[in-house]
């Protein structure tokens, strides 16, 4: 396989000795590692396509990978397969500033975008807060959120075209220019899709005009409780911030001893609401939200009094995720998605479950959008954690879907969500998601094991679970 790659790759693009492949063994969820047979950088879109067709002739399973920062485990290598590493495609292509777009490679940094449209008064609006780092075909694979996805939308309500390679190396052009284009929305259907359907090898991305104003409010509170009233209340008086972000004490605390933010460390939780567009209309939303900030109970409004400030608060919320890292060996970061409105009851719910397992939890999310990411530190040296932490995870997206929403907001299901797809789906829905994979890759060659569980393993899972008396619902028995 070396030899035959080695006709269409320059040798020093392919990896093969441990040593060489061991920073490809994870990505941000470092709970689950494995060394990759083979790891290969092509740098052409041909040399994508040689890889892909010698691995279809071969029968070898194909990983693709962006920065690695993926929490979910969607670019953990296997074992017997190749890692196909993106990281060569970093070249922005082109920016149309008359049609308001962005023409990248996949390997090319999230915020990179933004800082080479700025000089056109435009940005990339989805921001995830890994944005300094993790790629846009990573983005697109997992259909990235960010703080301003709350007013405008994820990675796939933000981009236009893209082109992909088929398993066995042919290359589709998916999407269009305008508002509908006929036939299904495959593209849609791409973004998402965790590397299971194909290789992203361009995308073409909206770019929006920069707001002309856009004003930061912090509101501290004494009870995580009032803090999830806000939120409801916020968005009940229509109300669209661009941002609406909570934070906890423990993530308040840890954020602050990192970046100096200037967050208030005693308050049990804080919001973040950014509020953006013309100055005339930032300036009444932000007094409006002020108003309904204080009557929903907080102790002290802040509004950031200049750019450096409002960077300032955001500079804590972007970097609490490293920063809750100093806390602990090592964390396992949940990502369900609930009704607003339950917002509250959840995190006390959470709280109780956390105890009872004896993992602190630390909790810093887009409030917003009601996507919670419940951060579980642990020890993996410690005998037995590992296993309760992951436990508790499941336990608290169980909860989530129970309450009416998702197991995933915008992190993907990778290897570390694919038990509670279970909760999620039902196996007639499952069987639909398997039909697509096959049709799009009859081998499943393409990130094998990932994101879709088998009907199989659910019927594993439930009984397992069922057995142990630890998730008794009635759903579980339908598998
Ligand atoms: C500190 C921190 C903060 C984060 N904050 C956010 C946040 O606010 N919002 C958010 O949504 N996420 C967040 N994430 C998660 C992560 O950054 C995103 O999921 C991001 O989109 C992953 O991009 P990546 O380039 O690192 O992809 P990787 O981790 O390399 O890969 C992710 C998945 O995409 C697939 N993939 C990668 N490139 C391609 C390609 N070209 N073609 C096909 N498949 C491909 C991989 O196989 C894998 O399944 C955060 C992560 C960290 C560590």
């Amino acid at each position: 396989m070396i030899a035959s790659l080695r006709e269409s790759i320059e040798a020093d693009a392919i990896l093969y000795q441990p040593e060489d492949l061991r920073p490809y063994e994870c990505d941000g969820l470092s709970a689950y590692r494995a060394l990759p047979w083979l790891a290969v950088l092509p740098e052409t879109i041909e040399e994508v396509q040689a890889v892909l067709r010698l691995c279809y002739a071969m029968g070898v399973p194909v990983v693709a990978r962006g920065a690695g920062t993926g929490l979910s485990g969607g670019a953990l290598p296997i074992e017997n397969g190749v890692l196909l590493s993106l990281a060569k495609f970093n070249k922005l292509l082109e920016i149309n500033v008359p049609n308001r777009t962005a023409r990248v490679q996949p390997g090319v940094r999230n915020l990179a975008v933004s800082e080479a449209a700025a000089r056109h008064g435009l940005y990339y609006a989805p921001d995830p807060s890994s944005q300094i780092a993790c790629t846009i075909g990573g983005n697109v694979a997992e259909n990235a959120g960010g703080v301003h996805c709350l007013k405008y939308g994820l990675t796939v309500h933000n981009i236009l075209s893209l082109e992909m390679l088929a398993m066995d190396g042919e290359r589709i052009r998916l999407g269009s220019g305008g508002p509908d284009g006929p036939g299904y929305d495959l593209m849609a259907l791409m973004t998402g899709s965790e590397g299971l359907l194909g290789i992203i090898v361009e995308v073409t991305l909206k770019l929006l005009p920069l707001p002309q104003k856009a004003q930061t409010l912090l509101a501290a509170f004494d009870s995580v409780e009032r803090a999830g009233d806000a939120v409801a209340a916020i968005i009940a008086a229509g109300l669209l911030p661009a941002g609406l972000e909570m934070m906890d004490n423990l993530a308040i605390r840890a954020a602050e001893d990192f970046v100096h933010a200037g967050y208030p460390v005693d308050a049990a939780a804080i919001l973040l609401c950014e509020v953006d567009g013309l100055a005339e209309q930032a300036a009444t939303d932000c007094e409006r939200a002020r108003a309904i900030l204080w009557e929903t109970g907080a102790r002290e409004v802040r509004v950031a009094e200049n750019e450096e400030q409002r960077k300032k608060f955001w500079a804590g919320r972007k970097a609490a995720f490293p920063a809750i890292g100093r806390l602990s060996p090592d964390y396992y970061c949940m990502d369900g998605t609930i009704p607003r409105r339950r917002l509250a009851e959840v995190l006390e719910r959470i709280a109780q479950r956390a105890a009872e397992h004896g993992l602190p939890v630390a909790n810093v999310f887009h409030a917003g959008d009601g996507n919670l990411h419940p951060l579980i530190l642990y020890d993996a040296n410690r005998p037995g954690e590992l296993e309760r932490t992951e436990q508790l995870g499941v336990e608290i997206l169980k909860l989530c879907v129970d309450v009416g929403g998702t197991v995933t907001g915008e992190h993907g299901v990778g290897v570390e969500k694919i038990n509670p797809m279970c909760f999620q789906f039902s196996p007639a829905e499952l069987t639909q998601l398997h039909a697509i994979k096959r049709a799009f890759d009859a081998k499943g060659l393409l990130n094998p094991g990932k994101a879709v569980p088998s009907l199989h393993r659910c019927a594993e899972f439930g009984a397992l679970h069922v057995r142990c008396g630890k998730l008794p619902h009635a759903e579980l028995e339908r598998f």
